[in-house]
């Protein structure tokens, strides 16, 4: 049996444990990771990267589509598209395998150590990995966990046949007819919006009264208008029961507590994720559960020496950044430096139609703590390259303390929005003030001005509205 001794084992190359194991090779730490799949975890092979792929596809298709099937405003025709999906999917399976073959790059540059295959604990500085040429023992003076996270599956409908997780649903060679997704959060939305513009006759079926509960109800409004426009159907206050006996359709309990039956070529389910923890020999090494998850501070140290935890397998939110970010925290705290989690925001985004933005406190999350708030909102009805571009749904609003105008929160909603989570995350990171953004000078014309419209109107004094 061949043995390998490092100072730094992390296991799991996604990217929580790819940009650790970087960081410390980076910092000449002599480090070592373990991945059972493909470099690129969770994100860049079945997540972030081909889910974006194949929204932008759908996002194509539906813009041509659009233009043939009636007359244009900007005066372009053109003839009845296709899709050929099967050559999406090739198209998106490249960029994966661009990235995938990047991520080993950027290991090999830095001078990181790579084994393929299973990791499984024998104690907290020993572990055994199942190799295509046998079994390697690796022992570290110090661990990183990085298992990262798996879809949840309802009892009631297992994955199989018909009903699929995310995983499958980005790999589908041929658009449904009747697609039903379970679940209105990020997967099902963003995904459900994808095949729905592919051509797909889509039902949404969520527990809770809103779609995408975890966002006001003002951000989701546009969301939830487009959807209606795209023809999916959205059914709120609605369980999922089981699959019918043909398998060919969704039984549901309506809100008024009513049994349906949604026929169905394929049901997507994405009803959340939960943590990897099984499987890799937890039990040998009792850490201490924030509920189904990993416990760990603010240096992402676990209740056990030398053992740290990283990424989804910590809990939420479960993004691919906060995984990054506390990657790159660990792997400088291993290397000697003094770092702490001190993070004032992990910017969100959904990369819906339109899209919705993220950062620091809601409205009702500055009340809750009790903050007197000032808020400033901006239409883009009223931004001359939101018209130019022919999306002005949605808005920019900020909040800030009503005494010191500090900046506590910022969200969007609109077509590319997402570009402006960096814009939102450097003026929670600085401490901005409305006076800062509204002071700043912001390139026209651009959908940011409104964000420093929405700073001007906080202040009283908005120029365009
Ligand atoms: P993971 O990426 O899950 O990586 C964990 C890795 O560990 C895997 O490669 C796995 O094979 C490996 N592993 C597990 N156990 C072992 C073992 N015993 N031995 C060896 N290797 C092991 N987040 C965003 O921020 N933006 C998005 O747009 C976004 N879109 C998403 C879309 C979809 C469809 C999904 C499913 C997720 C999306 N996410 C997005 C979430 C994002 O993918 C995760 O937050 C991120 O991948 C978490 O990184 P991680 O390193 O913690 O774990
Ligand atoms: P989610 O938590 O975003 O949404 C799950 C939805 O399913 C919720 O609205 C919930 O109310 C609903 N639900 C739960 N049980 C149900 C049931 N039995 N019947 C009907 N509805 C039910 O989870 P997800 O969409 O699976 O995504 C998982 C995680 O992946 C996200 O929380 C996020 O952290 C990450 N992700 C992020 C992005 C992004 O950043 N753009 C994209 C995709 C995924």
């Amino acid at each position: 049996m061949k043995e390998i001794v490092c100072k730094l084992l992390v296991i799991g190359a996604g990217p929580g444990g790819y940009i650790c194991a970087i960081r410390a090779g980076q910092l000449g730490v002599d480090t070592v990771i373990v991945e059972a799949g493909k470099a690129g975890g969770t994100c860049l092979n079945i997540g972030c990267i081909p889910s974006k792929a194949l929204i932008h596809a759908a996002e194509e298709f539906d813009k041509v589509r659009h233009m043939s099937s009636a007359p244009d405003a900007l005066g372009i025709s053109v003839e009845q598209p296709k899709l050929d999906l099967a050559q999406t999917v090739r198209w998106k399976d490249g960029i994966v395998g661009r990235l995938n073959s990047g991520v080993l790059g950027l290991l090999r540059k830095a001078k990181v150590k790579i084994v393929h295959g299973p990791a499984r604990f024998r104690d907290g500085k020993t572990v055994e990995v199942e190799t295509e040429t046998g079994t390697q023992v690796i022992r570290a003076e110090t661990v990183v966990i990085a298992t990262g996270s798996e879809p949840v599956e309802l009892p009631s409908l297992p994955f199989g046949g018909p009903v699929i997780s995310s995983t499958e649903a980005l790999s589908l060679t041929t658009v449904p007819k009747r697609l039903v997704v379970v679940g209105g959060g990020y997967i099902g939305l963003e995904l459900g919006t994808a095949f729905a513009k592919m051509g797909a006759e889509v039902t949404v079926v969520e527990a809770t009264p809103q779609i995408l509960p975890q966002y006001d109800a003002e951000l989701v409004k546009p969301v939830a208008k487009r959807l209606a426009e795209l023809g999916v159907q959205v059914l709120t206050d609605t369980k999922a029961k089981g699959l019918s006996g043909q398998g060919d359709a969704l039984l549901i309990e309506t809100a008024d507590g009513r049994e349906q039956s949604l026929p169905a070529d394929r049901i997507l389910v994405t009803v959340g994720r939960r943590p990897r923890t099984e499987g890799w020999g937890l039990e040998e090494l009792d850490l201490d559960r924030a509920g189904r998850f990993i416990r760990i501070d603010d240096r992402c140290r676990t209740s056990m020496r030398g053992v740290h935890a990283i990424g989804d397998v910590t809990g939420e939110p479960m993004l691919a950044h906060r995984a990054m970010a506390q990657g790159e925290m660990v792997a400088e705290i291993v290397a000697g430096r003094k770092r702490s989690w001190d993070k004032r925001s992990i910017p969100a985004v959904c990369f819906t139609d339109p899209e919705i933005v993220t950062a620091g406190l809601s409205p009702d999350e500055a009340r809750d703590q009790g903050l007197e708030v000032r808020i400033g909102q901006f239409p883009f009805t009223a931004n001359g390259r939101a018209m130019t571009t022919q999306s002005e749904d949605g808005f920019v609003r900020v909040v800030a303390r009503a005494d010191t105008n500090l900046v506590l929160g910022l969200q969007a909603v609109g077509a590319g929005i997402s570009e402006l989570s960096s814009a939102f995350s450097l003026a929670l990171e600085m401490g901005a003030r409305l006076e800062d953004i509204a002071g700043t000078i912001h390139a026209h014309p651009t959908r940011s001005e409104g964000l420093q419209e929405a700073a001007l109107k906080a202040l009283g004094h908005a120029l365009h509205i």
